[in-house]
């Protein structure tokens, strides 16, 4: 059994709730996406079966039933991350979508030539790209935090480097190749010190942390259903009441205005005005089972369990002498490594004759791969339906791979 906080020794054990996990079969790839509880299927199964209709739109009742379903998920989402209003929440495609949001109706309609934008070095492409694409376009720069030598993002560096001229900074809350945690409210802290507003990408917090905006004082907050156990093509932008009024449209169409005439168009109050077109009806549904299904068994309970999990694994690996471990040791579900002369595609690619299922690449991140002086990593991440077992089978099939390029 794996030891929790508080020194009792119950171990989660989810995978019965997960139909497309067999046995035997070690999933290490939560980073990239999460398997699906049966709740969360069952809850697309009824949304589609049973209760299926337009949101928003329709006068028939089973219409007005869909679209208090979709508002009650909403309501949930604001809840779980600790939002002051349901209307702070738009529903987006997924994070990725959720940054090129803010890149576009914020940053490109407040920043001009010469304003800086802070990113980290850790940071996923779809937090570097969207704001290269602005930065570009309106003249701005970017400076980018460095890693502490446990691979952290450096706040003291971050304090040292930030002025008046930075209006945005935007970092990553966990880490997705390294599973540094980021202290989220110091980094707010520090942003607003000159006037910058922050967002935070909880892609890797949410379905490990407990996560409250109004605690950590950011202005936007972006993540994705699929790493949070729920379906794909739904995620979540949180900004601050204020800032969503203030910024136009994303995409126009259906739903997102007040009134449209040839002459004029209105936009309807945020969050309808950045949400154009039928949205992913279904897919929020989804999201509000994952929800709740992560809710039931408890964040700190999550936390905890993959952190014994991390701590195993980091253990057992620091054993091998031809394997390097990166990022910090209280790594948040996460463990990046390499093995000396072995390509990391080699790793997973015998680890997947043993039925244990890595990431092997440079995991979207490719300027910290640089920062880290190597093309990619292999990683295993953690989730609810993981057990000790998993890390054995790991552990033994990297043991495999040292023995076969010996
Ligand atoms: N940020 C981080 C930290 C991530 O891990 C990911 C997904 N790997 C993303 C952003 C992008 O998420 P999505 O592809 O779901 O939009």
């Amino acid at each position: 059994p794996l030891p929790q906080a508080g020194g009792e020794t119950k171990p989660l054990d989810h995978v019965v709730d997960f139909p497309a996990i067999p046995a035997g079969w070690a999933y290490l790839d939560t980073a990239a996406t999460a398997q699906k509880p049966h709740a969360v299927i069952d809850a697309i199964t009824r949304g589609y079966a049973c209760d299926y209709a337009t949101v928003h739109r329709g006068v028939y009742q089973r219409s007005a039933d869909m679209t208090l379903t979709y508002e009650a998920a909403r309501k949930r989402v604001a809840g779980f991350i600790g939002a002051t209003t349901p209307d702070e929440i738009v529903f987006v495609r997924g994070a990725t979508e959720g940054i090129n949001l803010v890149a576009q109706c914020w940053a490109g309609t407040q920043l001009k030539a010469g304003d800086r934008i802070l990113l980290s070095q850790l940071e996923h492409h779809s937090n570097i790209v969207p704001w290269q694409m602005i930065a570009e376009r309106i003249g701005a720069h970017i400076d980018v935090i460095p890693l502490t030598a446990d691979h952290c993002i450096d706040l003291d560096a971050m304090q040292a480097m930030i002025t008046p001229a930075h209006k945005l900074v935007a970092l990553a809350h966990v880490s997705n190749v390294l599973g540094s945690v980021l202290d989220g409210s110091r980094a707010a802290a520090i942003a607003h010190s000159v006037g910058a507003k922050i967002l935070l990408d909880g892609c890797q917090a949410v379905p490990r942390l407990s996560v409250d905006v109004a605690a950590l004082d950011c202005d936007f907050y972006v993540f994705s259903g699929h790493k949070l156990y729920g379906p794909t093509g739904i995620g979540v932008l949180w900004g601050k009441a204020e800032l969503l009024e203030a910024m136009p449209p994303y995409q126009g169409g259906g739903a997102m205005i007040d009134r449209v005439t040839f002459e004029k168009t209105t936009y309807a109050p945020p969050p309808g005005r950045f949400e154009a077109g039928t949205p992913h009806i279904v897919g929020v549904l989804g999201l509000h089972a994952a929800i709740d299904y992560v809710e039931e068994i408890g964040l700190a309970a999550i936390h905890a369990h993959e952190t014994a999990l991390v701590t195993k694994t980091r253990a057992a690996l620091a054993q091998i002498n031809s394997v390097t471990l990166y990022g910090p040791e209280d790594s948040a579900g996460i463990v990046s490594f390499s093995i000396e002369g072995v390509h990391p595609h080699d790793i997973g690619t015998i680890l997947d004759e043993a039925k244990v299922a890595i990431r092997a690449g440079h995991h979207c991140a490719q300027p910290l791969m640089q920062v880290l002086g190597v093309d990619a990593t292999a990683r295993a991440s953690f989730g609810v339906y993981n057990s000790a077992a998993d890390v054995d089978a790991l552990v033994a099939g990297i043991q495999r791979v040292t023995r076969i390029f010996k």
